[in-house]
């Protein structure tokens, strides 16, 4: 075995008889004890980064000890056996409702939704039954459906960009820019048309955090209707910001107040605050769902509709979800969140005060938040230099480039999730501001290194 093939175990754990080295990518041909097992994965993910000191990602690294007692009682159930598991399918049941509830459909008991393994999957569906629905009317019409488009934002999440791969869908982004840095409604009519099956409207925008006017795009899509006679719906895509505006803006009307809302989706492992692998789909009544991409399947004695993409998955979320339902209400929600808003404004305001930076937005959305390097500032560093920098102190702070019309702006951003203290961040933001002096003070440029051109959260 060559050194690079071989993951090397501590003598202290092996036993005699045992083997003291394993091939990294072949299945060893003997046992080993549970015990040196356990102790070589441990150690292998010991390296891993730390959660809490990950600012990139917005799942969920921290539960109560409660949520893990349940964890560890329910992480055997799976999803999908309904039939087995008749109540949690009824606990996954009440979620969605409580969602539909919270994100005002007009009869929430008469909404259709469910989990999913996580947003990706959940706006899949909404893509699928946008797709569905406009091939039926377009059949119905007699006319064709073989070139269906999708309108959204350049600044999307990348599932948006595998729906329309996989799923044949044109893709026809809208580009932002400086004047308009969401998709707002501007020059909508310019790109649909009648192939459109729908238009996405992202509530906090993965790159910035920032909301884009659910209720200007659909009044624009009003104003289409009016003039062209085309009537397309939209498709929410709440993975962080469905769990925030309920409890953090209840006055801002993006959800089913819209009637142009056909679909919803949020990261239950997001904001939802559980841990990775739950997202939820709702549509905002069962009639804009396409009743052939429903399955039924037996469910105590009666029949239960089912959707989704994958067959087994873990059960155990839904119920973690259920759990911080329960446990936090609307209240409890409401604190948590807003506990990471101060956060994220504090530091935002912190950033914004240094002489090297300019925000891109101030986390009054959902708790995120981005910042440039201001345009006359330097040429000796970036904020790629930045993020190294903090990334000797543990931090992780990702620069990267914004989408296509923008990609000469690079940004940087914090996702300030449930767990990221005020405490944390004063240190975060000394950090910051030691880290900037310590760039400053260069007499010359940095090293050019390659960076990472693309933008993965
Ligand atoms: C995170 C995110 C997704 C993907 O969600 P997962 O739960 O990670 O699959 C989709 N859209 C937006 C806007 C996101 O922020």
């Amino acid at each position: 075995m060559s050194d690079d093939h071989v993951v090397g175990i501590n003598p202290q754990f092996t036993r005699p008889g045992e083997t003291h080295a394993i091939d990294r990518f072949r299945m060893p041909l003997d046992e080993m004890l549970p015990e040196t097992a356990y102790q070589v994965v441990h150690d292998e993910v010991m390296l891993d980064g730390n959660a809490r000191l990950n600012l990139a990602t917005f799942v969920g690294t921290w539960m109560d000890d409660h949520a893990t007692r349940l964890y560890t009682e329910a992480f055997d159930k799976n999803m999908v056996d309904k039939d087995e598991y008749p109540h949690t399918a009824a606990v996954e049941d009440r979620c969605w409702k409580m969602l539909a509830d919270l994100w005002h459909a007009p009869d929430p008991t008469g909404t259709i939704g469910t989990s999913t393994v996580g947003s990706s999957e959940a706006c899949m569906l909404a893509g699928l039954a946008l797709k569905r629905r406009w091939q039926h009317a377009r059949r119905a019409a007699g006319k064709p459906t073989d070139r269906p488009n999708l309108v959204m934002s350049s600044a999307v999440q990348v599932v948006w960009e595998k729906f329309a791969n996989y799923w044949d869908v044109e893709a026809r982004y809208v580009p932002i820019s400086e004047e308009h840095k969401t998709l707002d409604g501007h020059d909508l009519a310019s790109h649909v048309d009648e192939n459109t099956i729908g238009v996405v409207a992202i509530l906090g925008v993965t790159y910035t955090g920032m909301y884009e006017p659910v209720a200007h795009i659909c009044a624009a899509l009003d104003d289409i209707r009016r003039t062209v006679g085309l009537d397309i719906p939209v498709h929410v895509d709440g993975a962080s910001g469905a769990m925030i505006a309920p409890f953090l803006q209840p006055d801002l009307v993006w959800d089913f107040r819209l009637p142009r809302v056909h679909s919803i989706n949020t990261s239950g492992h997001k904001y939802g605050l559980v841990y990775p692998g739950l997202g939820w789909v709702v549509w905002r009544s069962k009639d804009v769902l396409p009743e052939d991409l429903i399955f039924r399947v037996g469910y105590l004695g009666g029949d239960m509709p089912t959707l989704a993409l994958n067959f087994s998955r873990p059960g155990a979320q839904v119920l973690l979800q259920y759990y911080q339902f329960l446990r936090l209400g609307r209240s409890g929600f409401h604190a948590v969140q807003k506990a990471a808003q101060d956060v994220a404004r504090h530091l935002a305001s912190g950033i914004d005060a240094l002489d090297a930076f300019d925000l891109w937005n101030d986390g009054t959305d959902i708790p995120v938040f981005a910042w440039r390097l201001k345009a006359d500032h330097t040429d000796n560093w970036t904020l790629y230099d930045l993020s190294d920098r903090l990334r000797m102190k543990g931090w992780q702070v990702p620069a990267y480039r914004m989408p296509d019309d923008l990609a000469d702006v690079t940004v940087q951003r914090v996702v300030v999730r449930n767990g990221l203290s005020m405490d944390i961040a004063r240190d975060l933001l000394d950090d910051i501001r030691t880290e900037t002096e310590y760039l400053d003070r260069l007499t010359g440029p940095m090293p050019t290194t390659r960076h990472p051109s693309g933008f993965h959260h």
